[in-house]
This record gives C-alpha cells, structure tokens and sequence, in this order.
C-alpha cells in the first residue's frame, strides 16, 4: 500500500502504523512530508488524511512520553497547527476510531467525513491530562461550548452516528470514507482554486453569552474524589479560555496546562497504570499460541460467585450451562439472575430485548450431562476441598477433550484442584471478585501443568468479557488476598496500639482509598474472614492477629448481612454508625494485653498499611508468582479499590524510594513483643537487593514491556 498516492488531484495521505495509528514520531513525520509534498505539487488541488487497518488514529503515543523523541519535531501541536494553515483543502477520512490526538488531528482538517460507527473522543482527562494539541480550542468552535466541555469532562468516546448533528462532521457515511472524502476535496479543492479559503477551525468563532457563568457552574458541580486528579478542573480552564479569548492565547493557554499536568505526579501515576494494564496481557515464559473457542460455557454452583460469573459470561453473549446441587438451589439462582436483569430494565440499563436475550443464554440443570458440550467449565462451588474433589472428579469423566476446566477458588491449591482429573494441562484458576459481573480484576491463576493454550485463552476470554486480566502463580490467596492478608493484619495491630477502626478506614480513605480496611471486612463478611483467618494461622502458627478480629465475631457482629459488624448499618442509611460496643472492646483488647494506648496519626497508619502491602509485593514477585511489579499494580488498582492516580503499591514504593522504604520498615520492626513485629517487617530480598544496589523496579518492568 501506498502512503502517499495522487489521482486526480487529490492527495491520499494514509496513517499506517499498526495496530492503532498512534501517533509516534515515525508517523508525525510521514504527515509533515506527505503535507509538504502535496502543497507543493501543483497538481494536487486538495488532501485527504486517512487510516490504515483498524481505525484512523487512536491518539498521541503514551509510551513516547519520557523519550528524547517525544519532543522531536514535529511535535502534535505544531504539526497539526501547520495542517490548519495549508492552503490547499485538508479533510479526514475516519473510520474505526479517532481518539485523543486522532481527533485533535482530524479537528485541524479544513472538514471531516466519517463512518457512522467511527468511535470518537478526548479521553485525557482520564490520564489526568487535557487534550494537548488544541482538542480544548477546536472542539468547542465545531460543536460548541457545552458540548465540547461535556465530551472532554467525560472521556468517554461517542459514535460519529449519535453526534450527527452536532456540527463536527461534513459527512457521515455508511460508504466507503474515502471516496467520500476524495469527492469532498475535490470540491472543496476546486472552491479553493476560485479564491475561496480552507474552512480552519481555528479561525471559526467560539461565542457563549454566558460563558463564565456556565464554566463556573461546571467548576461547582466538578464530583472530584478527594486529592483526586487535578485534570477535570484544568478541563474546564481550557475551554473557558477558548470561549474567552483569541484562538492563539488559547492555544498557548491549553499547552501551558497540558505541560504542568504532564510533569506532575499524577500522570505518572496513571501513565504508569495504562500501561501496565497492557502489558500485564503478555504472558512470560510463554509461546504465542492460539486461544481455543469460547461458544458455550459451564459454571458449577450458583452461590453469590456463580451466579455473578453466569451474568458476567452471558453479557459477552456467551450461553452459560448453569450446574446447582439440587433444584431449590438451582431455582434460588436463576431467581437472582432474573431479578438482576428485570432490574437494569426498570431503571431502562437494558432494552427489554436485550434483557430477554441474556437472561435467554443462561439455562440450569442439577446434573452433569449438559456439561459434556462446554468449551469452559468454571467451577464455583463452596470453598472445601473435598468438595471440589467431586466436582473435578465428575467433570473430568464428563467434560469434552479439550474442554477448560477452571475453578473459582480463592484459597485452595490449583494444582491440588487439577491432580483430581487426568488432563491438569486443562485446569487453571480464574480467580473472579465479587460482584463478578461488575469487578473489572480476574486472577488468571497458572498451574504448574496448565498449557499455553489454556493461559491465552483465559486472556482473550478475559478480554471478551471486559476483565482485566492478570496471570498469577499458585500461592494461598494468590496475589492480591495474599498482600490484602498483611494490610488486615497491620490494620488489625493498629486498633491494640491505639487506633480505633473509623480512625484506620478514615486515613485510608483520605489517602485515596476507595474503602477502609474495616469496612471491606463489613461488607466481605467478618465470619468468612475468621474462618479464612483460622485456616492460615493452623498452616502458620507463627503469623499474629489482633484479637479484635474474633472479639467482632463472637459479638454476632459478622458485618454488613446482619447490620453489624465493625460498624453498626443501619437500614436506609448509606454511611455506616459509629459503634460504642466495638470501641469499647478494642479498648478493652489493649488493656487486655497490658498496652498503654497512644494516639496513632494517619501517616503512620497510611505507612504501615501501604509498607505492608510492599513487602509481601516483593515477596511475591521474587518467588515468581507475579509476572512483573507492574502487573501487581494492575491488581489493586483493578481489584482493591487503590487509587489509580497512586499507581499501586509497588509504584508508591517506588516513588517513595526503596531505601527510605527499608529504613521506615526498620523502624516498624520494633514493637510490643506480642507482635513479632520484626518477623513481620523482614524485608523481601528483592526490596534489600534493589535498595542496595539501586536498582529500579521500572526498570525490571521495561525490560519486559513488548
Ligand atoms: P456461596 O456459598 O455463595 O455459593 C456456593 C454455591 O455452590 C451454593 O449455591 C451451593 O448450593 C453450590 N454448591 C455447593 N456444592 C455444590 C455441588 N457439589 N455442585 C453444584 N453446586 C454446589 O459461595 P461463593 O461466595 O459464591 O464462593 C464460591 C467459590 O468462589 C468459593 O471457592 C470461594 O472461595 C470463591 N470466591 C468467593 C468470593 C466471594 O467474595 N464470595 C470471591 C472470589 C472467590
């Protein structure tokens, strides 16, 4: 294919950089030439921009960032500024998707025709940025103030179709894009040749009577978490300016902002998210092989896990053979699938069509036999080995050759669960959070014997049904309930020392968490965490709990199902009640084991909580049970409520510095006997060596960064 090609007049310019067109400077170069070319070929009377393959540009390119070619010319700005002042017609062709700098792009073209389903948006805001190569300038003279703003506020990408009257589009087609265009350019080309100007954006006017009553208004009613990102609010400052002043100042205004956020912490933080979500899908020590078909799918148990798995598959339109003990159970399931769909219908969620088609795809039975036809089979069923045992021993006997076995277990040995069949090449762990239909993380668990074809299969099937997926070894609580267990136990410690639980929940909250340690274990269920609790400390003797945690058990307080629990919840009442009766047993517990209480501060708790999930971070990446660090990151940004714009546990620790990480450790080594703090606090030996040596974890995640 050619890149630049001329009939009739009209350049076709074509973006051809797999697999979506971002912008690096490779092909920011192959604009400008191409540019260069037609406006001084006399020949050519006007230009169309097009995309190869999949889409026309999703955006700038992230990765460039921190490169020396980053900031090469021509840079997106500038390039896109010299497209605006060509004096021959520039229009885009797009397809697929134009988002972020692919839009921006398409916004400095003289017009734009596009596909009805091209996808298209500003999502930056979302990198804690704005759009930096005039999106806030041009967007709003296209489709005016309030939309602009709205689109750039959200992210969110939208169909060229839904926004066909919006102004930002000359043409929307169901045709081929680009014989579209090239018959515009033509015309437009020819306009030009008799006097007339290319339409430039930029020259168009950006007027709303009540501009700065409307963006203060916006700034008002801006839902910012708290610390959260800065982004949002710099949105808003660049479209004011858009509506307030020349196009030139906003411009530079827009480029003024873009830079402050791009040198701040939090971009790096979510730049750093963004991209390990991506890489955490490349699995090491791995050959590329293709996934197996994915059409019918079992699930074994219809409990709170099964069902929500059931809905999660049948909502990427796959059908779902749903296996319960007994018809009572069976019935008590699909009554709360059915009831979850009837529900997104009322609220008008769901189309009522839609609503029936996947409620359609989930049938039930109380045997096997229909489980012989599934291409995946995940077993959900009570967290007991020798049930489990049963289950894999019949599905074995049943399931196709070929078929995937997968079980939901959070605790037990996936290699145990596979030794119970003869095919553990077959077996993995797909370790879903509940509610499994709404979490984004699935801990895609490799047994020692699991084949490569099993693993990418997990991953694509990940992919299809919108999850998040990171590949984990086998080790009890894998990775993220693995480090959630010694961020409780830390938690826990605390409350003798002198913390209170609303004190704990609140300094973590603040920092950015999206919930307290107490008040996840309200809403998990204090009695599943003491038996869990129970199993590991009879594995390991050794680990101490506060006594706080059964106290709360013994007390009937098992959590939010019975309205107590840490917290007293009150029906109808959304934030939970302070609890006399708790606080007055964690007292006691202190005095129970001779401590004198001390008023303990939200950095130190921060520092305990987060230091405590590094550590075990370390651990776990050492023994080789996490890929990488980053993908350790992609665990509790997607599944434990960690703060994206903090970038996970292991970037905090990196951030912070790995020395300052290992001093502070030290000190925490040194507390009430009972503690064993300094067993807690042991380093990993991976946290002393890079300390040591000064090593980065970064620089471990690049090397493996595709
Ligand atoms: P649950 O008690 O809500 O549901 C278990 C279901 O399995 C019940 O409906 C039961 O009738 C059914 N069942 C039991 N034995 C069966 C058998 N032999 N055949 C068919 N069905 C059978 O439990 P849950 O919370 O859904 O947990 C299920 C699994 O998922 C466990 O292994 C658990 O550790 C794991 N898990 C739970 C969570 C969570 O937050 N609840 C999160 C991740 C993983």
């Amino acid at each position: 294919m050619s890149l630049y090609q001329v009939t009739d007049g009209v350049a076709i310019v074509t973006l051809n950089r797999p697999p979506l067109n971002t912008l690096g400077l490779p092909l920011r170069r192959h604009l400008a030439d191409a540019l260069y070319a037609a406006m001084t070929d006399t020949t050519v009377l006007a230009v169309v921009v097009t995309g190869a393959g999949r889409g026309f540009s999703g955006g700038g390119d992230i990765t460039e960032f921190d490169l020396p070619c980053g900031n090469q010319e021509p840079a997106p700005r500038a390039l896109f500024d010299r497209l605006e002042a060509c004096t021959k017609p520039v229009v885009a062709a797009m397809h697929g998707m134009a988002l972020g700098g692919g839009l921006e792009l398409a916004l400095a073209c003289h017009a734009r025709v596009a596909h009805a389903a091209t996808q298209v948006g500003l999502p930056e805001v979302h990198l804690g940025l704005v759009p930096g190569a005039g999106g806030t300038q041009r967007l709003p003279r296209l489709v005016g103030v309030e939309k602009a703003l709205n689109m750039i506020l959200s992210g969110s990408s939208h169909s060229a179709a839904s926004l066909g009257d919006s102004g930002l589009f000359d043409l929307i087609t169901e045709g081929d894009v680009v014989n579209e265009a090239v018959a515009l350019a033509r015309k437009l080309g020819d306009e030009v040749a008799s006097g007339r100007s290319p339409r430039r954006t930029g020259t168009l006017p950006c007027h709303m009577d009540n501009a700065q009553a409307f963006t203060a208004f916006a700034r008002a009613t801006l839902k910012t978490p708290l610390g959260g990102s800065p982004a949002p609010k710099a949105c808003i400052d660049c479209v004011e300016a858009a509506a307030l002043q020349p196009f030139a100042q906003g411009m530079d205004r827009e480029t003024e902002i873009f830079r402050s956020l791009a040198g701040g912490e939090q971009f790096a933080a979510l730049r750093h998210v963004f991209l390990a979500e991506r890489t955490a899908t490349h699995i090491v020590d791995s050959p590329t092989v293709p996934a197996r078909t994915i059409k019918q799918a079992g699930v074994i148990g219809g409990g709170t896990m099964g069902s929500g798995i059931s809905m999660a598959l049948a909502n990427a339109g796959i059908s779902v053979l749903l296996v319960e003990r007994d018809s009572r159970a069976l019935e008590r399931a699909l009554k709360t699938i059915h009831e979850h769909y009837e529900g997104l219908k009322k609220r008008g969620k769901l189309t009522p069509e839609v609503a029936s088609a996947r409620v359609a795809l989930i049938t039930g039975a109380v045997d096997y036999d229909g489980l012989a036809d599934a291409d995946l089979v995940i077993e959900a069923v009570f967290e007991d080995l020798d049930i489990k045992r049963q289950v894999f021993e019949r599905l074995d006997a049943v399931a196709k050759p070929g078929a995937i076995l997968a079980s939901n277990t959070s605790m037990l040995d996936i290699d145990h669960i596979a030794a119970f069949t003869r095919r553990p090449a077959d077996v993995l762990g797909l370790h879903f959070f509940s509610p499994a239909h709404v979490m984004k993380l699935l801990e895609v668990v490799r047994g020692a014997h699991t084949a490569p074809d099993v693993l990418s299969s997990a991953m694509a099937l990940a992919r299809k049904i919108g999850k998040t997926a990171v590949v984990s070894g086998v080790c009890e609580g894998f990775i993220g309930n693995r480090m959630f267990e010694a961020y409780m136990m830390q938690a826990g410690l605390l409350l003798d020392e002198g913390a209170l639980p609303h004190q704990v929940d609140s300094a973590m909250e603040r920092w950015g968490m999206a919930m307290g340690p107490f008040r996840i274990n309200d809403m998990a269920g204090n009695d599943l965490a003491a038996k869990i609790r129970a199993a590991r400390i009879e594995r390991d003797p050794t680990r101490v709990y506060s006594g706080t945690f059964d106290a709360v058990v013994a007390m009937g307080r098992h959590g939010q199902k019975v309205g107590r629990g840490w917290y007293d919840h009150i029906p109808g009442q959304r934030a939970p009640a302070l609890s006399a009766e708790v606080q007055a047993a964690v007292v006691a517990h202190s005095q129970q084991l001779g401590l004198q209480r001390r008023t303990i501060g939200a950095e130190e708790i921060v520092d305990r909580l987060l230091l405590a999930l590094a550590n075990e971070g370390f651990k776990i990446l050492e023994e080789g049970i996490a890929q990488r660090a980053s993908d350790i990151d992609v665990v509790y940004t997607s599944g434990y409520g960690f703060p994206r714009w903090r970038g996970g546990p292991m970037f905090q620790a990196e951030q912070r510095g790995l020395a300052d990480v290992l001093a502070t450790m030290k000190r925490f080594s040194v507390g009430p006997a009972y503690q064993r703090a300094d067993h807690f606090w042991r380093p990993a030996s991976l946290l002393v060596r890079l300390a040591t040596s000064g090593d980065s974890l970064r620089h471990l995640n690049k090397t493996e960064t595709p």
